[in-house]
């Protein structure tokens, strides 16, 4: 995969070529639809115009480049190191193909789930835990479809929690932190929601939804890898320097063991063994990755809405933290610990 970036109109694109193929324009962050406009020649739309590709050349590394049907320019590619295959990635990934392809495991999870958190705690609780998940992971589906990235839809998986499956691979680090993002940030609506339904019926259980779902919301926003924090911190840090990414994803690491050891979270250290995994991967991946990194307004960007996403969140739990009833003060007073 050879990525081409180039300045048209005060608008910065990037094409992806894969074996002499064209396969994205990106505007941006954007990806734009391609169309075939005649014999060797592909279009994409653009706010001020129509961009053109002559791609009968790609092959001697050669793309022609016009805007609007004018005079073609042409872009030398460079050439790049062919990509290693990775075996072990493709086949994991297609057992996981073959694993998530019916909908019957998808209900049977999500059964399961309901009835393992039930044995753990009661109904009730099994109920407003998995709704908050299922909200959560919706937030994350309803973004891969704005990047229009097929989705095989939500995943509960019981005493982990859920999880949103998507078909396509990300093209772009901007996509990563949206998607990641969008999970808590309509988690928040369930967290706001509880506090609103409490307030107007006075139930006690509304104050505890929106405290289990700002706890639960706020545990994914850790800064560890696989988490949704996690994920925001590498696009972001590994947009700057593939070294600066390793130290921060490290540091997350880190502050991950950091954390199970103090409050005993025996979940978090499978989450950190996966993490490590995930870090090694794109590490080992710098050279060759295909992301389409963030620039500086995009880096700060992201920064800014993980920490209002974060900040709402507290803000539900901080709510509660004087409350007389136990159970709603009690996530306040383990991190205030
Ligand atoms: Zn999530």
């Amino acid at each position: 995969m050879t990525r081409i970036e180039f300045t048209i109109l005060d608008q910065n694109f990037s094409v992806l070529v894969s074996n002499a193929q064209l396969m994205q324009v990106f505007c941006e962050q954007q990806a734009l639809p391609i169309e075939v406009h005649s014999q060797g020649v592909v279009k994409s739309r653009i706010t001020q115009g129509e961009l053109q590709f002559d791609v009968t050349q790609l092959a001697q590394q050669q793309l022609g480049i016009s805007v609007d049907g004018q005079q073609w320019q042409w872009l030398e590619l460079p050439t790049t190191p062919t990509e290693r295959k990775k075996n072990f990635i493709g086949l994991a990934a297609l057992g996981f193909k073959l694993v998530k392809s019916a909908n019957v495991i998808k209900a049977a999870l999500a059964g399961a789930s309901i009835a393992g958190y039930a044995w753990l705690f009661s109904w009730q609780f099994a109920l407003m835990l998995v709704a908050c998940l299922v909200v959560h992971e919706y937030g994350h589906v309803r973004a891969m479809q704005y990047f229009k990235i097929k989705t095989k839809g939500i995943y509960l998986i019981p005493f982990v929690g859920g999880l949103a499956v998507s078909d396509d691979k990300i093209t772009t680090r901007w996509q990563d932190v949206v998607i990641s993002l969008m999970g808590p940030a309509f988690g928040l609506i369930t967290s706001v929601f509880g506090v609103v339904l409490y307030y107007a019926t006075e139930l006690e259980i509304f104050a505890a939804v929106a405290v289990l779902s700002a706890l639960l919301n706020l545990f994914n926003l850790l800064p560890i890898l696989p988490l949704d924090g996690g994920h925001v911190l590498k696009s972001i840090s590994f947009s700057m320097r593939s070294w600066v990414g390793l130290l921060v994803c490290m540091a997350g690491v880190g502050f991950g063991l950091w954390l199970s050891y103090t409050f005993g979270l025996m979940l978090l250290v499978f989450f950190l063994f996966v993490g490590s995994l995930e870090i090694l991967f794109e590490w080992r991946a710098r050279h060759a990755s295909h992301l389409l990194p963030l620039d500086r307004y995009g880096q700060v960007f992201s920064a800014v809405m993980y920490i209002l996403v974060v900040a709402g969140h507290i803000a539900v739990m901080m709510h509660f933290a004087d409350s007389e009833n136990v159970i709603l003060s009690l996530p306040m007073k383990v991190l205030s610990s």
